[in-house]
């Protein structure tokens, strides 16, 4: 046994389950047992988390570690009236500025902030027009050099031209064929319907049959993508995406804002995942889908700000009851437990419980209840409480990345080049 978890209750969140104390046994990355009591006599380690929850690890199910170094940032951004103008004016300059170090030191800093953060899992959708060969393999060192597990992709998009558009394919596949790990898989990205054509959505299509793989894609983040694909193409932009094969149960759909009822039909029929994005799309002022609750796959993810999945939720409750959606805390912590399904789809294992078999993803929080606490009201106890400060130890495919607050090495140096790289980044970005 190479890791023995001694004495915490366990918490599910999908569906909601407090269960009573019990030790967990660990080897070659999954869950081997779960039972009252384990023998430690053959256990490589042994973890006392008396006092602790363990809980599966949380999944942001969309992110951009590209994105990372754009924190506070100084650069001039000329004013941006609409959302096309935030993507001209700051990401699209931004992301043409990355180059193999910034992007590396983004990777690890981002990797760094979820660990932390007690998510275990990034999906993350990556972009970097300047440096598109070999992106995602820098990418993976900083997962794997923190130990943090990700499903990563590449953004192809017409907006570089062909040679950009097709290196962006040939990356994603040649990840997925040569780069995956224990702990990395590749999906295959794309940015947007309104920056595809429907040569691109061939190459996509193609792509995504030939690694058996599903896109990780904006969709109706902005009405624009609507607008655009009515006008330019006459139908909705997921039936877009379905009429080129686009949809299945590896699908990644992120925000969905502007969905519509047959979009979301065809959502359902094809089991794809809607990613829900809410302080991104409130700092966007893009809207609010109030049909979240009829679509069968919702997953929670951050857009690049951060990875802290407790705020993240907790937030997309608050911004449900602000907009006068009858979402319960309930239905968001069952959102976030699903993100455990994509990866469960692409790791093929068991993902998001603690059972034996399933993989060993797992947080220790230390979170002293002032009240009951129950599967009835650990919802409640979620978004009125519980929050990344309480997370003490995680465990990510069996290993131990961070312990009782601290990484089993030294940061400082890491944030300190990482701060020197985002300066220069910011200043590469008056280029473009
Ligand atoms: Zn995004």
């Amino acid at each position: 046994m190479d890791l023995l978890i001694r004495g915490a209750r366990i918490l599910e969140y999908r569906p909601a389950r407090v269960g009573g104390t019990a030790d967990i046994a660990i080897e070659k990355g999954l869950i081997t047992g779960v039972e009252k009591t384990i023998s430690g006599e053959k256990a490589k380690k042994t973890i006392d988390a008396s006092g602790c929850f363990v809980m599966p690890g949380h999944v942001c199910a969309h992110n951009h570690f590209y994105s990372a170094l754009a924190r506070g940032i100084t650069a001039a951004v000329p004013p941006c009236y609409d959302f096309v103008g935030v993507l001209q004016n700051l990401w699209w300059r931004l992301d043409r500025a990355l180059d193999r170090e910034s992007l590396f030191y983004s990777g690890l800093v981002g990797a760094l902030e979820a660990i932390r953060c007690g998510t275990t899992t990034v999906i993350d959708h990556s972009a970097s027009p300047s440096f598109i060969k070999g992106s995602l393999a820098v990418l993976k060192e900083g997962f794997e050099r923190c130990g943090l597990r990700g499903i990563l992709c590449y953004e192809v998009t017409d907006r570089n031209g062909d040679s950009g558009r097709d290196e962006g394919v040939s990356e994603n596949v040649s990840f997925i064929e040569s780069g995956e790990s224990a702990l990395l898989r590749g999906a295959v990205g794309a940015h947007a319907p309104f920056t595809l054509s429907d040569e691109t959505l061939v190459l996509l299509s193609e792509a995504c049959r030939g690694t058996e793989r599903g896109i990780h894609v904006h969709v109706s983040e902005d009405r624009y993508d609507l607008s655009f694909s009515h006008h330019t193409h006459g139908i909705s932009p997921v039936e877009r995406l379905e009429r080129f094969g686009l949809l299945g149960p590896k699908s990644i759909i992120v925000h969905g804002v502007h969905l519509l009822k047959k979009e979301i039909a065809l959502l359902n029929e094809h089991d794809s995942f809607l990613v829900h994005n809410p302080r991104s799309n409130m700092n966007n002022g893009v809207g609010y889908n109030t049909r979240l609750a009829a679509i069968k796959n919702v997953a929670i993810g951050t857009d690049g700000i951060g990875s802290d999945m407790f705020e993240e939720t907790k937030i997309g409750y608050f911004k449900g009851r602000d907009a006068a959606s009858n979402l319960a805390p309930a239905d968001l912590l069952g959102f976030l437990g699903s993100g455990a399904q994509i990866v469960s789809r692409y790791f093929e294992r068991k993902a998001g419980t603690i059972e034996p078999g399933c993989l060993a993803d797992l947080v220790l929080l230390d979170y002293k209840n002032p009240t009951p606490l129950g599967a009835d009201n650990l919802p409640g106890h979620f978004v009125f409480g519980f929050g990344s400060h309480d997370v003490r130890t995680v465990v990510i495919d069996g290993r131990c990345v961070f312990e009782n607050g601290e990484f089993p090495f030294d940061t400082g140096p890491i944030y300190k080049e990482a701060a020197a790289q985002a300066e220069a980044l910011w200043k590469r970005m008056e280029k473009y």
